[in-house]
Parts: structure tokens; C-alpha cells; sequence
């Protein structure tokens, strides 16, 4: 088994944030070097966490035998 790795030709886009030729896929956006234009698709990914932050309630596990 071997993995093939898909060639993106980043000179083909554009950064989605400043239209320089992008250099990175970072968040699902194509951007170029620029430290902000990555922290842009960052934030327009949801920052960290993003909707990853509503957290699963842990409901205690209660065994509960009244319906018997
Ligand atoms: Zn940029």
C-alpha cells in the first residue's frame, strides 16, 4: 500500500483574504504566507474550538429500576 498525495497547485489560487497568490490550504481557505490573512480563515473557520465548544453534557448514568 502506498499513499498518493495530492498535488495542489497553490499558484493556481488566489489568498481569499488579500488576492496575493495563495501558499497555504490552512482552514479550509486558501491564503498566502500572511500571519493575518492565516488568522482571518481561522477566525471565519470559528476560532478555536469554534462549535466544537458546545460540549456534550455529561449526563450521570443512573440506573433507574422505578418503571419495574
Ligand atoms: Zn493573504
Amino acid at each position: 500500500m502506498y499513499i498518493v498525495h495530492a498535488i495542489m497547485r497553490m499558484e493556481d489560487y488566489d489568498c481569499q483574504f488579500c488576492g496575493r497568490t495563495a501558499t497555504n490550504f490552512v482552514f479550509a481557505a486558501f491564503v498566502c504566507d500572511s500571519a493575518e490573512c492565516i488568522e482571518k480563515a481561522r477566525i471565519e473557520r470559528g476560532g478555536p474550538g469554534g462549535h466544537m465548544k458546545r460540549k456534550a453534557q455529561g449526563l450521570p448514568i443512573v440506573i433507574d429500576n422505578d418503571d419495574q
